[in-house]
């Protein structure tokens, strides 16, 4: 199992990989969880045919229900070069970089995580509360968490 863990770190670029372990991390609790339970049984000289279920027992319990685990996807990413090169083709000029005004600019090696594009085209959404956009791809981002926009992650329902 931590050999698999391993393998697919090698594979995973750094930014997404955390998210992948914390998946693979639950899965194992979940399954030594279980496997736990059926020592305990063992222990205790009792077989029970039914490992614990995560399903609640009683509706009044339905709010302790944990919910499934997201599924995470993959963005699909860009290439901050080749959108500008495609703009200039459509609109015949550049797309010009931001010039930074006041106090609100992003962080110092803030780049955009979808297209990659540097801090000059990075600007201020939100009046300085902490989301980015970026002028090449329109996505959003926030320099602190911005390894979570290469990913989606969908309700699992
Ligand atoms: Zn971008």
């Amino acid at each position: 199992m931590f050999y698999y863990i391993i393998k697919h770190i090698a594979k995973e670029s750094e930014g997404t990989t955390v998210i992948y372990i914390i998946t693979y991390l639950l899965r194992i609790i979940k399954s030594l969880s279980k496997f736990l339970f059926k020592v305990q049984c063992f222990l205790v000289n009792r077989y029970m045919a039914n490992s614990p279920s995560d399903n609640p027992v009683s509706e009044k319990y339905r709010a302790l229900k944990i919910d499934e685990m997201p599924i995470i996807e993959k963005r699909q990413l860009y290439d901050y070069k080749h959108l500008l090169s495609d703009y200039l083709e459509k609109q015949g000029k550049p797309l010009k970089p931001i010039e930074h005004r006041g106090n609100n600019i992003p962080p110092q090696g803030t780049v955009c995580p979808v297209c990659n594009a540097p801090a000059e085209y990075i600007y201020d959404n939100t009046g300085g509360r902490g989301q980015f956009k970026c002028k090449v791809c329109n996505s959003t981002l926030n320099p602190h968490s911005a390894y979570l926009e290469k990913l989606n992650l969908k309700c699992p329902h």
